[in-house]
């Protein structure tokens, strides 16, 4: 059963517990996709059905951000912990690696997931890059037959949230892939063109707090993490 946070049930699982059952998707037959929402992307659902949907249908539900984590706790049904989708998708490379599994990049700006395939080849041998495709297409078809004729076992799907969410639902079957991934500003950072936060910020669940250090245009986004806080607060009222 899903924890529900305004609205958007998260699967309450460890960093372990995700990879494993992230590798079961990806051995199983048929189609199956993994969303990573934050506090952001449940705001969004709130206000964005079919976003909403694509998240309800996802077959895993992980907690990417602190604040999930936050919402979970104020609404009194604890998460284990946030699962960063960083990280998940790391250990899943690290897992497709030695069993010589194929991975499809798609998303970012041109360029981007070019350089983060030679990145994650260095960094995973044994992991086989089926191909890769920016972010800013604008026709779906051409991109998802590239897809399938690279016989992609697992996708990661990096156009941002909810595009990404939304493109899983609708596309997910016609790649062929077994497991798709959405996972934001992922490639930037496989790249290098974008740093992590230090490990200090990430471990005080402030990694929101540096990516707006530097990069200050987030603060719109970023307005939405206090909004998610307070109606997590209302919700727990009002369920009282
Ligand atoms: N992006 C894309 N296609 C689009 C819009 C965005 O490929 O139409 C990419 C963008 O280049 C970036 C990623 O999606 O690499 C979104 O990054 P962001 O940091 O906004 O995502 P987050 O991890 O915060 O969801």
């Amino acid at each position: 059963m899903r924890i529900d946070v305004l609205g958007v049930g998260f699967d309450n699982v460890t960093m372990d517990q995700a990879v494993a059952e992230g590798v079961r998707l990806m051995n199983e037959d048929g189609a199956h996709y993994v969303v990573t929402p934050n506090p952001e992307i449940v705001e969004t659902c709130r206000e964005d059905s079919e976003a909403m949907e694509a998240v309800r249908r996802a077959d895993m539900v992980i907690a990417d951000g602190i604040g999930v984590v936050y919402g979970a706790k104020i609404l009194g049904t604890p998460l284990k912990g946030r699962v960063p989708g960083i990280e998940f998708a790391q250990n899943l490379m690290g897992r497709m690696a030695e069993s010589g599994k194929s991975l499809f990049l798609l998303g970012a700006k041109p360029g981007i997931a070019d350089q983060a395939a030679e990145k994650l080849k260095v960094r995973y041998p044994g992991l086989q890059i089926a191909g890769t495709h920016d972010g800013y297409f604008k026709e779906d078809g051409p991109v998802l037959t590239q897809i399938r004729d690279s016989g992609a076992d697992v996708v990661f799907v990096c156009l941002g949230a909810p595009k990404q969410e939304k493109w899983m639902l609708h596309n997910g079957e016609a790649t062929g892939a077994h497991l798709l991934v959405g996972l934001g500003g992922c490639l930037d950072v496989f790249s290098g063109n974008v740093q992590r936060a230090p490990e200090v910020f990430q471990k005080l669940g402030l990694e929101w707090f540096y990516r707006l250090l530097k990069n200050p245009s987030r603060i719109g986004r970023m307005m939405k993490l206090p909004l998610f806080l307070i109606h997590a607060a209302g919700e727990k009222r009002s369920r009282k």
